[in-house]
């Protein structure tokens, strides 16, 4: 069912015809509005989660990006329930390695409301509500000339922290470049990107058409399930290489067949399935893009590898890996990384029928990111030791004990965000010593050099 609401009407309504778009919004399957510049969106109602109770949050995007000048110019319209006060910038913090992100103006429910934006901090004046209540943030993004993980090279660009994004619980962006530095409740995502033509568009969700208009492509995008952050990777003249592991089509994009690695992801596609619980979106695409001093990084449906190596397959199992540590069940990556970065790490391992290769880092491993200084030292310890801790609560709770917690933590967490101590207790109710610290493991002296 489809209902249409004049986005321009909503700044002339009295409070109850509001709360009457609000009720609508919370009911009705999928209503379409029309936003500011008059171009037809769709807001689609938080769906209740698998207990009936809790509604996500729900990002509707429209944006123009011009690779030309690295400029994205967008609308945000953000329904959802209790506090849409403070919203991450990722763009301007060391993660944007230069990207800029500016706001042109805010609105509630069509009103314009106050908001200040401090660096990659954006705090928006609006009450706390039970109803379903529409944000509307105007704003515009410059990507930098980078391989970066937000960033410009030759005619690829890759966008993944390019819009504001709503604090988890008022979680900042961490000061560091490395690391995940930034974290996300989950959502439901439609987006609309439009860029000139010639250039495609690859995204970690379902690409629902694709619009044309006179000389630019708008590539309609719907996530299917809630996921934590929209990315996105627009360039041309991809070799698309495709195969399928049950209701999923895995796609890899690069300028050569990727075939093995597309097999790789299959088989632990599959295997994470068969020990976590089901994958349960329809896509998994793999993108080969300039990435720096990055090998691959992780994002909802989307894997992002670097095209200037040589692919290793630990990489992208571990990459598929963070589908279900990170996205599935999210982890504050800035301060109990040993979470995500400890289980894809673990997962991997056991992907490849290893056992315990005991890590040893310099530092515990529940630091925050800025504390381990730089990233040789945050990669030594939350990889390394990380993975170490996981091997140590295997030999605690047993591999089909700790394969229970994981699989429990799972079912619980899912589209939700896990806490280090929750995650201890389940551990611990399987054998895991109650006075297991978070390892200071000793350093041999050529890890030493890394600090
Ligand atoms: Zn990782």
């Amino acid at each position: 069912m489809e209902k249409y609401v004049e986005w321009q009407n909503l700044e002339e309504m009295g409070m109850w015809k509001r709360f009457l778009v609000a009720f609508l919004l919370a009911t009705i399957a999928v209503v379409p509005c029309l936003p500011v510049q008059g171009v037809p969106v769709f807001i689609p109602a938080p769906p209740p989660d698998d207990h009936g109770q809790n509604a996500w949050p729900v990002y509707d995007i429209q944006a123009c990006y011009d690779p030309g000048s690295g400029l994205i110019r967008g609308d945000l319209l953000l329904a959802g329930q209790g506090q849409l006060t403070q919203f991450n910038i990722p763009a301007n913090a060391p993660y944007g390695a230069g990207a800029h992100l500016t706001v042109q103006g805010v609105w509630c429910d069509g009103q314009p409301v106050p908001w200040d934006l401090q660096g990659d901090c954006l705090q928006v004046t609006s009450e706390e509500t039970q109803y379903t209540k529409i944000l509307h943030i105007s704003f515009q993004t410059q990507v930098p000339q980078k391989a970066n993980r937000l960033g410009c090279t030759g005619e690829t660009s890759v966008l993944a922290g390019w819009y504001p994004l709503l604090s988890p619980a008022g979680a900042r962006v961490a000061e560091v470049p490395y690391g995940e530095p930034y974290f996300a409740e989950a959502a439901i995502y439609r987006v609309q990107l439009t860029v000139p033509c010639g250039y495609q568009v690859v995204a970690g969700s379902s690409l629902t058409g694709v619009g044309h208009d006179g000389d630019t492509r708008t590539w309609h995008f719907h996530s299917q399930h809630p996921i934590r952050e929209f990315a996105c990777v627009v360039s041309k003249d991809w070799q698309v290489t495709e195969t399928r592991a049950g209701h999923v089509r895995l796609r890899a994009y690069a300028d050569q067949a990727r075939t093995a690695s597309l097999a790789t992801a299959k088989k632990a596609l599959s295997f994470f399935q068969t020990i976590y619980g089901s994958y349960p979106y329809e896509y998994l695409h793999l993108v080969w893009v300039p990435l720096g001093d990055l090998a691959g990084m992780e994002y909802p449906g989307l894997i992002l590898l670097n095209s200037t190596r040589v692919t290793d397959p630990q990489v992208v199992v571990h990459e598929v890996a963070h589908q279900w540590w990170y996205n599935l069940v999210g982890s504050d990556s800035c301060r109990e990384a040993w979470i995500d970065e400890g289980l894809a790490e673990y997962s991997t391992r056991l992907f490849f029928g290893g056992h315990a290769l005991a890590g040893a880092g310099p530092a515990p491993i529940n630091l925050s990111l800025e504390e381990y200084k730089n990233r040789a030292a945050y990669r030594l310890v939350v990889y390394r030791s990380g993975l170490a801790f996981w091997c140590q609560a295997e030999q605690a709770c047993g591999r089909q004990g700790l394969q229970d917690v994981l699989r429990a933590l799972q079912e619980r967490y899912r589209f939700q965000i896990v806490r280090g101590e929750e995650v201890l207790e389940y551990l611990r109710q399987y054998g895991l010593p109650a006075e297991v610290e978070m390892k200071f493991f000793p350093v041999s002296e050529a890890e030493a050099d890394l600090r």
